[in-house]
This record gives structure tokens, C-alpha cells and sequence, in this order.
């Protein structure tokens, strides 16, 4: 990007229309999110998946353009994405920011009735006393470093939907502040907003090129503090069986039966490499469907390891399984079909190893502890890395994903806001230096 002449005009919006707008906390934000129905689907057949992420796509573009964003703009696939121009004089790489807009199909996100707690006790919190609901901290520990803090709570009807769009309102909120305070230099910011991350699409037509930011943040994580930038490789696996069916009285010598091949061969991978037994970096197979008669049968697998080479050596190991079966029954009776859908990101941030180090800074101006954790999953982020977007994933402060048991933090919402503030400005400061 070119030194601008007169840097200072890229601020010189129409100021009086900020006038008299009162700033909106992160919590009105997010509350108002919330209201908005983005539950995305699986096999819809349209992008996005569902009409609410448009309809919300349309409410952030009208929120970022009144806030005083440039080129804000929503693709045909409701991307949405703005920028706010630099406002220095030196050159320094644009910076972006992403969240998703949709919310886990894993349960509804309709009529969402989000509780307040105003000062948790440290106690039970009871979300529905008709359906025996509570979130008790024996069960969820992290609930014990939230005493004395508002909590946001679900009434056991739904999710919370803070995945993402705590993540969505925290970077309304840093818009809004770089917008109203000018004197916080920084180069280029890209703001973008993605449908379908939970169905694993969120990358999907994400244009880097127009998004036009170098580097990323994904503000997509859970606990306050956390950082991340190592996640699965993850692949597909399918195995399709084929038998022999012959009348079982005269089958003798004869029949093949394709469900017990694929018994055969689920029971040649190792017994404890699943994600019930398994954590941290370990890598595992996990069977997450199968179907089967005699004729045919099928399983269907994922593969996940953080090592890459293990990760091959796992798709080496199913490859030689399915070998061992065709050794044994014939030619074609195994068949195994394997899908990469993304690689761990740590080699993509790695060299760029300042933004690992920027989010430390950022936390530790903001009072927070950064914890580096390793995500037994995939981000957007990962896969936007290896689409030429080196993009490490930050936290939001919501925490139980997915489900009725989902909350969030407003204390931690506000201190995510604080640490994307800092980030800008380590960011500026790492690269003007
Ligand atoms: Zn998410």
C-alpha cells in the first residue's frame, strides 16, 4: 500500500454522523447478534447454507458501513468484508480480522433467550428447571475462574451462539474504537465475516486476494487467553466393501460377507488410537459412520494427527489394511477412498512467528495469560494459511461450544476487545520499528 500525502483524510469521515451515536458495548452487540437465527446446514444446495446468515450478513455490512468502514461489500456468497484505511506514514502490511457469522447445526439457534447472570456466586446455575439443566462447576471447571463475573447463559432450549458471534462482536467493537479514536495509528485493518465455518465450508470462497490483508487473526477460540496456530491435518477416509452373496444354505466355501470384512478391517487399527483415547497432540481414526449387508458395506472414518508425518503414515496404515483384504478375499473387495480437507497451519505461521508473539503481547498489556493450546480440529484459519492467509486463531472468551450448555463471559468479551485493540497497535509497533 502507498504512503498516503495526507494520511490524516483517511479519517476525515463525515465525523458529525458519528456525533451523538452512543458507542455500543460488546455485550448490546452480541446480544443483538444473538437474536439473529445463522444455524447453518449440511447439503443445502446454496451459499450460504441458510437465509438467516444472509439476513445477518446484510445487518453487519449496514453496522460496519454506518460506522464509518470503506468498501464495505457482501459477495454473492455473503462474505462480508470492509477495511479501514491506514493511517501512517510508514508501509506496513495489512492486518485482518475473521469471524464466522453461522452457528453449529448441532443445535438450534432459533429463538435464542439468553439469561444474565449479573455476579456469579460460583454456584450451580440452573437453566431450565423443567428440563433438569444447570451448568454445575464440578462438571464444567472453567466455570471456577468466572466468579464475580456477568455471565451470559443459554435456558437450555438452545445454543448461545457465542461461537462466533461473541468473536463477530468483538471486532464490531475494535471497528468502532479505531473509528473514534484516530490518534491509534495503524496500517490497513480488513474486516471479514464468513458463513458456514461449522459445516466446514467457511474457507470455501473466501477471496484472499480481495480481503487484502497479509496477515490474519481468526477470533474464533474459547477460553480468554487462548491462542492457537497448531491444528489437525485432517482427511477423510471411506472404505467400501464388496462381498459375494450366496444363499447361506449353500454358501459354504462360497459367500463373502462384506459386513464382517469391514468388522475385519476396523478391527486391524489400532484399538486405542480413537478420540476417546486420546488428547493433546495425539492423532487418531475415528469410525463415525458405517452401513453394511452382505453385497456391500461401508465405513467411514476421519483421520486426524497434528504431525503431518504421522499423519501420512496413518493413511499409509489404512492403505495397507484395505491391501491385506484384497490379499485375502480378491481384487476389489476393498476399496479406500481418501480426502484431504486441511493441514496443520503451524508450518504456514511459523515463519511468521510475530503474530504468535503479537497476541502474547497484546494479552499481557491486557492483563490476560496466554495460553498456546493446540485445537483437536480445524479452523477457516487453516485452511485461509494455506490459501496464502497466514492466520493464527485467537479467543473470544465463550466457552462449551455447540450445545445448550454454551455461555460466555462479558468481563472476558470486553477483555478480547481490549486485546484486539493492543494487538493493532503491537502490530503497528513491531512493523514501524
Ligand atoms: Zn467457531
Amino acid at each position: 500500500m502507498k504512503k498516503k500525502s495526507n494520511s490524516g483524510d483517511l479519517f476525515r469521515r463525515p465525523s458529525n454522523s458519528r456525533k451523538g451515536r452512543r458507542i455500543m458495548t460488546v455485550k448490546e452487540r452480541f446480544l443483538n447478534y444473538i437474536s439473529i437465527n445463522t444455524r447453518s446446514e449440511e447439503d443445502t444446495g446454496q451459499v450460504p447454507s441458510t437465509d438467516g446468515q444472509l439476513a445477518f450478513a446484510r445487518m453487519l455490512a449496514d453496522e460496519l458501513d454506518a460506522l464509518g468502514a470503506e468498501k464495505v461489500r457482501i459477495s454473492e456468497y455473503g462474505y462480508v468484508m470492509a477495511e479501514l484505511g491506514s493511517n501512517l506514514e510508514a508501509d506496513i502490511p495489512a492486518l485482518g480480522f475473521i469471524a464466522h457469522m453461522d452457528t453449529s447445526p448441532d443445535a438450534s439457534g432459533e429463538n435464542i433467550k439468553p439469561r444474565i447472570i449479573e455476579n456469579y456466586d460460583g454456584g450451580v446455575i440452573v437453566l431450565n428447571e423443567e428440563l433438569g439443566m444447570c451448568l454445575d462447576p464440578a462438571e464444567f471447571e472453567s466455570l471456577k475462574s468466572h466468579v464475580g463475573e456477568q455471565l451470559i447463559v443459554t435456558d437450555g432450549t438452545t445454543l448461545l451462539g457465542a461461537d462466533d458471534k461473541a468473536g463477530v462482536a468483538e471486532i464490531m467493537c475494535l471497528v468502532e474504537h479505531l473509528v473514534s479514536h484516530p490518534e491509534i495509528k495503524h496500517g490497513k485493518i480488513c474486516i471479514g465475516f464468513t458463513p458456514d465455518e461449522e459445516i466446514g465450508n467457511g474457507a470455501d470462497y473466501f477471496d484472499v486476494s480481495d480481503f487484502g490483508a497479509q496477515f490474519a487473526y481468526t477470533v474464533d477460540g474459547g477460553e480468554l487467553g487462548e491462542i492457537e496456530f497448531e491444528n489437525f491435518n485432517g482427511c477423510n477416509a471411506g472404505v467400501y466393501f464388496k462381498g459375494k452373496s450366496i444363499h447361506p444354505g449353500s454358501a459354504k466355501n462360497k459367500m463373502i460377507n462384506a459386513s464382517l470384512v469391514a468388522l475385519e478391517f476396523a478391527a486391524m487399527l489400532p484399538m486405542a488410537e480413537t478420540p476417546q483415547h486420546t488428547e493433546g497432540y495425539e492423532g487418531f481414526y475415528h469410525l463415525h459412520d458405517m452401513k453394511g449387508g452382505v453385497e456391500q458395506a461401508e465405513l467411514q472414518y476421519i483421520i486426524r494427527d497434528h504431525d503431518r508425518d504421522k499423519f501420512e503414515e496413518r493413511k499409509r496404515f489404512m492403505a495397507l489394511a484395505a491391501f491385506y483384504i484384497n490379499k485375502k478375499y480378491g481384487e476389489g473387495t476393498a476399496k479406500l477412498i481418501i480426502e484431504d480437507r486441511y493441514f496443520n497451519m503451524k508450518e504456514k505461521i511459523v515463519p511468521h512467528r510475530e503474530l504468535i508473539e503479537y497476541a502474547g503481547l497484546a494479552m499481557c498489556a491486557a492483563e490476560v495469560s496466554p495460553k498456546i493450546v493446540p485445537i483437536r480440529g480445524g479452523t477457516d484459519g487453516a485452511r485461509l494459511s494455506y490459501m496464502g492467509l497466514p492466520c493464527p486463531n485467537i479467543c473470544t472468551g465463550g466457552h462449551n461450544f455447540h450445545g445448550p450448555y454454551e455461555y460466555c463471559s462479558v468481563n472476558s468479551m470486553e477483555k478480547v476487545v481490549e486485546i484486539l485493540i493492543n494487538l493493532v497497535e503491537q502490530y503497528t509497533k513491531g512493523k514501524s520499528e
